[in-house]
């Protein structure tokens, strides 16, 4: 990966320890070193190409998973990034999971059991389309979502926030101890930049069908979610699972940082094909004796095969 873009990324990691200032510190308009669209093309299909051929060899070797977290306020770009980004890669080694307001049945658990089910299986890269961290931003800026949990009285009180850092930090350990990766990305776009995304929405009736007025709403809450997101990543951005604050007001920008920050996470694992034993070798060539063998055996048949086929047609 070429330096510039390796610096990049340094800079939208939040480091573990360091308080950052969400407002201040990460511009959602930003765009690196590049200037339009066109300058990141090929960049971004080089990055496409690349995480292709790395999940094959994650596939094949079937030993760590990649968990990647996406975390956004709405019309950020979560679900076009996952089109463009996971465009290259093979549909069978890729599960995505959309987190929406729990179900009765869920609420019925701890929060991170709806989360564990959908884990991905080694060899796969899974995707949380929004996540467990839901319970420290909209349960945190909307507490009727937390009188919904069912917790015993004396477990619901100030602390649960700085509780429930340490529990997801706890869990992240425990999923990297087994080979699970965790990379989370949250999507940062302004409020500007929303308000036209939201309208374009409203205007476009190829489009209607993406626009909520329950968005309109979280809208209004906006500088909560800020303060929440903040916090989240002051607490939980640490050197096994970091956070990567990725400027989401250009598109084109994004889907690039996104792709990086993946083949990044991927190329710390050194993926390899698994190498056969000398064994293995010795039974793939008796196999491939085999097949030769009836080849030379019958060479006739094949023919008739094909004139057969031939007459039918
Ligand atoms: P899009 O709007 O692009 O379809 P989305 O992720 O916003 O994607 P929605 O169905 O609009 O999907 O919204 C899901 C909603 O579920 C979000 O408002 C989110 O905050 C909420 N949600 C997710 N997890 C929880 C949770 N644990 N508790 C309460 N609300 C949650
Ligand atoms: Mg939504």
């Amino acid at each position: 990966m070429a330096v510039k873009m390796k610096k990049i990324l340094e800079s939208l990691r939040v480091q573990p320890g360091k308080k950052i200032d969400l407002r201040n510190d990460y511009d959602p308009g930003c765009i690196g070193h590049f200037i339009s669209k066109e300058d990141t093309e090929a960049t971004t299909a080089a990055g496409i190409r690349l995480l292709a051929e790395q999940q094959d060899k994650l596939y094949a070797q079937n030993t760590y998973a990649l968990l990647i977290i996406l975390q956004a306020m709405d019309a950020a770009g979560k679900d076009s990034t996952i089109k463009h980004v996971m465009s290259g890669v093979n549909p069978q080694g890729v599960q995505v999971t959309s987190f929406k307001v729990p179900s009765a049945e869920e609420l019925d658990h701890d929060y991170l059991r709806r989360c564990c089910v959908a884990l991905p299986n080694r060899g796969n890269i899974g995707i949380f389309n929004r996540s467990y961290y839901e319970e420290v931003l909209v349960v945190r800026v909307h507490p009727e979502y937390l009188e919904r949990q069912q917790l015993p009285p004396s477990l619901n009180d100030r602390h649960i926030w700085s509780r429930r850092f340490e529990e997801i930090n706890n869990f992240e350990k425990y999923l990297t101890d087994n080979g699970i990766v965790v990379l989370k990305l949250f999507l940062n776009v302004s409020k500007e930049e929303q308000k036209k995304r939201f309208l374009v929405r409203v205007d476009e009736p190829d489009k209607n069908w993406k626009f909520s007025a329950a968005d309109i709403h979280e809208r209004t809450c906006w500088d909560g979610y800020m303060d929440a997101y903040e916090e989240m990543f002051n607490n939980t951005s640490t050197p096994y699972a970091p956070w990567y604050i990725i400027p989401a007001d250009h598109k084109w920008f994004t889907r690039l940082a996104v792709v990086s920050a993946i083949n990044e996470t991927l190329d710390r694992l050194h993926l390899a094909f698994p190498e056969v034993t000398k064994e293995q070798k010795e039974a793939l060539l008796v196999a491939k004796a085999e097949m030769e063998r009836e080849n030379a055996e019958a060479p006739g048949r094949k023919n008739k095969a094909v004139k057969k086929r031939g007459k039918k047609s």
